[in-house]
């Protein structure tokens, strides 16, 4: 079915306008996927970089959404862990796996996700953004707020991953405005991953409660149901806004790198698109896993 569409965009192209031109619009076009294919858009509490290696609830909660997603061309991830002036895309075609922690056991340094990048995809983002300068880089890779959570949804790493960072110059709503502009990406099967968490207060972690899986101060479990609730409602302003809703979102998100990535998530969620929370835990009193999945 699918050859036959692209026989005749080729065959149309040529009777009707031949030029090359037209030949390589049309080719785009093919490309495509169909209105009611679109990829769907994913939000993942990534948490503890063991959860690269460990087996739990949360892991197998990223195994079962892979489940329900198409398999993509591509995935473009926006991650926590990759802060810069100005915005970035990785653009090598091998990125490298960077184990951007400390005080890990060593069978943590050893993990590899050898996915491919897509220099191709990394250009169509940079032309395609136009409220931001988008600058290609050749140096980053794949940082654990990437692979320790793909690897579980494509553990045989052979699609495409390439990164996009965080503007610290940025405010929330132009990272909110930079992401509507990709939400064009998920017709042509790239699946886009915001990587963070909702809640997560580092310097407040129950270090002696870590194990002891739905433990959240009072706080914790407020600024998590908020946000809920905001995302269920579509309200993405207060998303957006979040710095001035009160004092639980204000311990929630201390600094704004695990959040943003939900507000690239988030951006681009078309009207009447379904939402699935999933992974919905609180951790160590002041971390919350919740993820999500949208379309
Ligand atoms: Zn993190």
């Amino acid at each position: 079915m699918k050859m036959k569409r692209l026989q005749f965009l080729k065959t149309f192209s040529i009777f009707t306008m031949g030029s090359f031109y037209s030949m390589k619009e049309l080719f785009k076009i093919s490309e495509s996927l169909a209105p009611d294919q679109q990829m769907p858009a994913l939000f993942l509490g990534h948490g503890s970089p063991m959860n690269a290696i460990e087996e739990n609830e949360f892991v197998a909660g990223f195994r079962q959404i892979a489940s329900k997603i198409p398999r993509p061309k591509a995935i473009v991830c926006v991650s926590a862990h990759w802060e810069t002036r100005g915005t970035q895309v990785t653009s090598m075609p091998q990125p490298k796996t960077i184990h951007d922690f400390g005080g890990f056991p060593k069978e943590l340094y050893e993990v590899q996700y050898p996915a491919p990048g897509n220099p191709e995809l990394a250009k169509k983002i940079r032309d395609t953004a136009r409220t931001t300068d988008i600058v290609l880089d050749d140096k980053w890779g794949l940082d654990h707020g990437a692979w320790s959570v793909i690897k579980h949804l494509f553990p045989a790493a052979d699609i495409p991953v390439i990164q996009m960072s965080l503007d610290y110059g940025k405010s929330p709503r132009q990272h909110y405005e930079l992401a509507m502009e990709l939400a064009g990406l998920r017709k042509k099967g790239v699946l886009v991953i915001g990587s963070g968490n909702m809640v997560h207060n580092l310097r407040m972690v129950a270090w002696n409660r870590l194990n002891e899986t739905g433990f959240g101060y009072d706080w914790a479990i407020e600024a998590n149901e908020k946000l809920k609730q905001y995302i269920k409602n579509d309200d993405h302003d207060s998303l957006i806004r979040y710095q001035n809703l009160g004092k639980a979102l204000q311990l929630a998100i201390p600094t704004p790198d695990h959040y943003l990535p939900l507000l690239y998530t988030m951006a681009l969620k078309g009207k009447n698109e379904n939402i699935e929370l999933f992974n919905d835990k609180a951790l160590g009193g002041s971390l919350t896993m919740t993820s999500v999945k949208i379309g």
